[in-house]
């Protein structure tokens, strides 16, 4: 199986010791999309580093939800010619419900990378674990 980049390891929510390993049990729109592997399933990376390592990715979900929500309202107002408020009041919350797998997953998955201390290790994505 060939290398990944990091970028790609983030965007498909792979673990950032191995880069081959599953984060997620299920996909994005599972209703289990929440489940989090407690190990890499690859090279047994422990996802959750500490007790409640994954209550600071709430400051990053919380960004992407202002980010979405914001976006949303930019669209409609540029792209549709700024529709009654009916459309904004309606559209501005489904679409952030939408999207609140994505957001969920990808708020973990930057939160592990940026804050879990470990970093790619060719030796892991191969099987043969190497700590240096
Ligand atoms: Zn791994």
């Amino acid at each position: 199986m060939p290398e990944i980049s990091t970028a790609e390891a983030i965007l498909k929510a792979k673990c950032p010791r191995c880069h081959r390993g599953d984060i997620f049990i299920h996909n994005a729109y599972h209703p289990g999309f929440s489940k989090t592997n407690k190990l890499c399933p690859h090279c047994g990376l422990m996802f959750e580093r500490e007790p409640g390592f994954f209550f600071g990715a709430m400051y990053i979900s919380y960004m992407f939800t202002v980010a979405i929500m914001l976006g949303t309202a930019f669209v409609l107002y540029f792209g549709f010619n700024d529709p009654p408020l009916l459309v904004y009041l309606l559209s501005v919350p489904l679409i952030t419900v939408l999207l609140v797998p994505l957001s969920f997953r990808f708020s973990r998955v930057l939160y592990l990378y940026a804050f879990g201390g470990v970093s790619y290790n060719r030796s892991y994505a191969e099987g043969r674990p190497n700590p240096k």
